[in-house]
């Protein structure tokens, strides 16, 4: 909402001017009815809350697959609901508590032809994964902009150190194939160099590569070109070549 603001000229003395702010106490948004769903993402992954438990250091909420599909992929014949299955899932820490989906899904059975299958959660994480998409996106983004170490990012989801780490670098690599384009119009890069790994051997490092075209333009934030396993002066020059 904007505020109207209308200055006087200055008085004579250059002393003072009068300010007269309006519509402060005036919305013109338009509210809807309170979803949860909706405010934790899961709208768009195809998830519906049905439950909640919260505790001051997490929260855990129970969801369902928001449309019910009991079709045969066999034969088309209605399936018979055979009980459901927990699929445990790290979301987005909401307001830093880390925050897990626990998803009832669905089991069938056709009695046509014998067809067993579980209702589909692609929408809400990959099929082995740890971690919602939305989460693999928000760890992805604290490690890159806001550089977090993954060992906090892991302690924020409630999940272990590889299990954050794996999903954040197949998440980089994902975003970065899926543009060829990302190259276009780079003017102006940054190198940011992150230890991803202590270990008995010394540390493990990742060298992030940003395009800082856009904020230099001042049209938009910085963009991540690519990840790449090792210190960033080596692995910076091989990138280059
Ligand atoms: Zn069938």
């Amino acid at each position: 909402m904007a505020v109207a603001e209308t200055r006087s000229r200055p008085s004579d003395d250059g002393s003072s001017y009068a300010r007269h702010p309006k519509d402060l106490d005036a919305s013109h948004g338009t509210f809807t009815t309170p979803d949860l769903s909706a405010f934790c993402f899961l709208d768009d992954h195809g998830l519906t809350v049905t439950g909640q438990e919260i505790s001051p250091d997490k929260a855990v909420l129970e969801c369902r697959v928001t449309d019910r599909d009991p079709f045969c992929r066999g034969c088309g014949a209605e399936g018979v609901a055979r009980g459901t299955q927990a699929r445990r899932l790290a979301h987005v820490p909401l307001g830093w508590r880390p925050t897990t989906l626990l998803v009832r899904v669905c089991r069938f059975a056709c009695s046509s032809c014998g067809t067993i299958w579980r209702e589909d959660t692609t929408a809400a994480a990959e099929p082995r994964g740890k971690l919602t998409r939305a989460a693999v996106r928000w760890a992805l983004e604290a490690v890159v902009c806001q550089h977090l170490p993954v060992t906090r990012v892991a302690e924020s989801l409630d999940v272990s150190w590889h299990a954050a780490g794996d999903a954040i670098l197949a998440e980089g690599r994902r975003v970065l194939i899926d543009d060829p384009a990302r190259f276009d119009g780079v003017t102006t890069i940054g190198v940011d160099e992150h230890v991803w790994r202590h270990t008995r051997l010394g540390d493990k490092y990742v060298t992030v590569i940003i395009d800082l075209t856009p904020t230099r333009e001042k049209t938009g934030p910085a963009r991540l070109l690519d990840m790449i396993p090792g210190r960033s002066k080596h692995a910076f020059k091989t990138w280059l070549s």
